[in-house]
């Protein structure tokens, strides 16, 4: 059966859709800027579950992962489009109210100005779209497709997070506020991410990044993004994954905590590629901000190595995908 990614590029190859197939499409604004523009859909039942999150925690997500997806254009958010079908028994509730409450609460962090959307009623389950603009300088959204060979792999963030807070909520744990810290910190991760606004600008502004994407998959199917778009190949290294720090009590075996950071999705940090020389002017910021090199780009068109106790071995993508 064709999965969703291959179905995208046949129709982008049938059709010759130029501007798909990166986190976001980018359009000529003016003489000064370009416009970068994506949508996301988020079903019940698929892409979340209303027994494990709440209705500020769902807003909040909604609106997270697509500005999630212009911070890895390193461009800056400043609208959204909100649309929603509900059954009639949610809306009968409070929950729209409240979902609202938690999407403004974030769009007000960013300064994203709602400018419109709409709202319909389903049979049975919620369905969200939600759209994000941002502006970025014209001829600089960073895209997947620049990342040469030699190029070093970066990470903003550390990761396996929401994955481990997908398995504590597989396994019955809800979120609660006088919860563990640990616990907390795994939840939210999974139910309420931060999108790397800040991080992506930084290294657009100073004209770092090759390349780059939001970890929405997970590393091993992003970074084949990555490499397909670039035309390149790219080296991990297991020993230089850095794991979500809660991790450690709830998956213990090193491999396991490996399997979440290369293939659980959603941790919604950003992967960019420079080359060693943009590396060495930036070390400093870079130390700052905490980003962690995980890798190489190598010349290995589309492979991906992974390279664990001195042996290398092909990491196969194995992230979400829904068909
Ligand atoms: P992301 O994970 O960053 O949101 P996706 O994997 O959903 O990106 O999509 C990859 C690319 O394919 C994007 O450029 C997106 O706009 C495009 N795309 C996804 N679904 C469709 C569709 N149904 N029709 C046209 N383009 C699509
Ligand atoms: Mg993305």
């Amino acid at each position: 059966m064709k999965s969703e990614f291959e179905f995208i590029e046949t129709i982008r190859r049938r059709y010759s859709l130029s501007k798909i197939g990166d986190d976001c499409a980018v359009i000529p604004k003016n003489l000064k800027k370009d416009l970068v523009i994506t949508t996301d859909l988020l079903v019940e039942e698929i892409d979340f579950r209303l027994d494990w999150t709440t209705p500020e925690f769902l807003g909040h997500k909604a609106l997270a992962v697509s500005l999630s997806d212009v911070a890895a254009m390193g461009a800056k958010p400043a609208w959204a489009m909100l649309s929603i079908g509900v059954p009639q028994k949610i809306w009968k509730t409070d929950f729209v109210e409240k979902f609202y409450d938690g999407y403004m609460r974030l769009a007000k962090k960013f300064q994203v100005e709602i400018i419109g959307g709409d709202v319909s009623k389903t049979p049975d389950k919620i369905v969200i779209d939600s759209i994000v603009a941002g502006e970025v300088k014209k001829g600089k959204a960073v895209l997947r497709s620049g990342a040469k060979s030699g190029d070093l792999i970066f990470v903003t963030g550390r990761l396996g997070g929401a994955a481990g807070g997908l398995i504590l909520l597989e396994s019955g744990i809800r979120y609660d506020s006088n919860d563990k810290i640990r616990r907390k910190n795994l939840l939210l991760k999974q139910l309420k991410p931060s999108p790397k606004i800040s991080d992506g600008e930084f290294l657009r502004e100073n004209n770092l990044a090759t390349s780059m994407i939001d970890l929405s998959d997970g590393l091993s199917g992003d970074l084949a993004h990555i490499c397909r778009e670039s035309k390149v190949g790219a080296k991990i290294y297991a020993d230089k994954i850095p794991f979500h720090k809660n991790l450690f009590q709830s998956a213990n075996l090193f491999e396991e905590k490996l399997d979440l950071a290369l293939n659980g999705g959603e941790d919604f940090e950003l992967l960019f590629t420079l080359s060693p020389k943009k590396y060495f002017q930036a070390e400093n910021g870079f130390k700052k901000r905490r980003f962690f090199q995980v890798g190489e780009i190598s010349a290995n068109l589309q492979i991906i190595e992974l390279i664990a106790k001195g042996k290398s071995q092909i990491l196969q993508p194995k992230g979400f995908r829904h068909f």
